[in-house]
């Protein structure tokens, strides 16, 4: 990938096995341009200049509706959240189904385009199942010891509209989704799930047990909220 700057507009080229230059604007406002390998600096440059009104009106649209992440399309050059970090997704259409990470990249190998969302929500999940018990493990130890109360189980689960959960039998269930956010909102929400096992409600009693088990909280919810909206 290079960034470059032709007429003010700066951009991420992915080149790929592509047949022709495609240009995204993402929802953050920056913009993708996706080219052949064989493709000039020329050629690319006459492309956006051609789109450059279409690219500015995207581009100040998106901008000023602020970061969002919901909407993905999982189509080659879109970015994409791991612990908190965008990556920029490149597919690659051949003999296997893989994804890795590459330095700034995840690289999705596919034997069918049709594949991509899949197989990133299956590797979204083994990411979760491998690296979110040990994330929230030192929370969960710092919770026992300062209360002497521990879940009966955590479990991790793909949720529509909560980050976490926690029932009257101690079983604590967290948004595999939050794999794509970082560390300390990981914390943030098993720490609002621990809490509940001694308040079953969000009285002032409870907040006040939160802000005295974390008190950070509230920048740590702030930050969750604003990358995964
Ligand atoms: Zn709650």
């Amino acid at each position: 990938m290079e960034i470059k700057k032709p007429d003010s507009i700066s951009y991420s080229l992915v080149k790929s096995s592509r047949k022709s230059i495609g240009i995204i604007v993402q929802t953050d406002g920056s913009v993708v341009v996706r080219a052949p390998h064989r493709a000039t600096k020329k050629e690319i440059d006459d492309v956006i200049n051609k789109r450059i009104n279409w690219i500015l009106k995207h581009k100040k649209k998106f901008e000023e509706r602020g970061p969002t992440y919901s909407k993905r399309e999982f189509v080659d050059g879109e970015k994409h959240l791991f612990l908190g970090k965008m990556y920029i997704m490149r597919v690659t259409v051949g003999a296997f189904n893989n994804v890795t990470i590459n330095g700034e990249f995840i690289d999705v190998a596919c034997k069918n385009e049709d594949l991509v969302k899949y197989l990133m929500e299956q590797w979204y999940r083994q990411m979760a199942n491998k690296l979110m018990p040990q994330l929230m493990m030192s929370i969960v130890d710092k919770f026992n010891s300062l209360y002497d109360i521990s879940p009966n189980k955590i479990s991790l689960k793909n949720m529509k509209s909560r980050w976490g959960s926690c029932s009257s039998k101690a079983n604590i269930s967290m948004n595999i989704k939050l794999i794509k956010s970082t560390e300390s909102c990981i914390e943030y929400v098993i720490a609002h799930e621990l809490c509940h096992l001694i308040q079953m409600n969000h009285s002032k009693k409870y907040y006040s047990l939160l802000t005295e088990f974390m008190p950070d909280w509230k920048e740590r919810k702030k930050s969750l909220d604003h990358f995964m909206r």
